[in-house]
């Protein structure tokens, strides 16, 4: 592009929330430079990198070992029907690269693991976790609280979606609010395609409030949205004191 050009490509393109307060030309650099990495490219990953792609979120790690599936693409909307057995990371990166090519997209082709994590999230300012399992969640909330990087999780079920944003150190973390273990049930979870659409929609506005330091974020309490009435709820967890991640007694012994 010639001299400017680019300039005014970039203010056309973000014109919209450019206009909206607090967020201005300061807000859209803060929104370049970030880093976030988005852990899993299914129903809630979709909209999540999206909605941060069009934002101009700088740099976006994608973290997925799957491949799509045929299944997948009731919700999935990353994937279409032409990316059948590729692998997840890449057929996101090639959306996303069409939809903003100004952006940095780094792909990690990775299971997340206990021996992974902290390295991976380490080269993040912020996590938003599109997982679903309490076992990664787990592993992510150990890390973000060892390395103090804020994290956000999003959960779906049948007809029902939560949002929760972690600010370590402060407490009630993932593993206060869930410590009691459950069994995951046996097969797939059934799932109404929209509704990741809608909490992974709300996971991305909470990890762009988190990067320009605006409004209240969802933070000491579970933001739960049921589908099936058509009702947001909320409730507040209580810290455990004697959490093993982000307990005072734990870390004042
Ligand atoms: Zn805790």
């Amino acid at each position: 592009m010639v001299d400017g050009a680019f300039e005014r490509f970039q203010n056309d393109r973000y014109f919209r929330q450019l206009i909206l307060p607090g967020v201005g030309e300061d807000g859209q650099r803060r929104l370049g430079q970030a880093k976030v990495l988005v852990i899993g490219t299914g129903g809630l990953g979709s909209p999540i990198l999206y909605y941060l792609a069009a934002a101009g979120v700088g740099t976006i790690g994608i973290v997925d070992n799957d491949h799509v599936d045929i299944t997948n693409l009731q919700r999935q909307i990353l994937h279409w029907e032409k990316d059948l057995s590729r692998l997840k990371t890449e057929s996101a990166r090639e959306k996303l690269q069409a939809f903003n090519s100004t952006l940095r997209y780094l792909s990690h082709a990775t299971r997340l693991t206990e021996e992974n994590a902290e390295a991976l999230i380490s080269e993040y300012d912020l996590v938003i976790a599109a997982v679903d399992n309490r076992e990664a969640r787990r592993t992510i909330n150990k890390a973000c609280y060892r390395l103090g990087i804020p994290w956000i999780d999003g959960g779906i079920r049948e007809y029902i979606g939560s949002v929760t944003v972690f600010l370590p150190p402060k407490g009630p973390c993932y593993e206060c609010i869930y410590r009691t273990p459950t069994l995951r049930p046996k097969g797939p979870i059934p799932l109404l395609g929209a509704l990741p659409g809608a909490i992974g929609s709300i996971e991305a506005i909470e990890g762009i409030k988190l990067i320009l330091s605006i409004g209240i974020p969802i933070t000491g309490r579970v933001l739960v949205y049921d589908a099936w009435t058509g009702r947001f709820d909320e409730f507040v967890p209580s810290q455990d004191p004697n959490c093993p991640i982000c307990g005072i007694k734990v870390k004042g012994s």
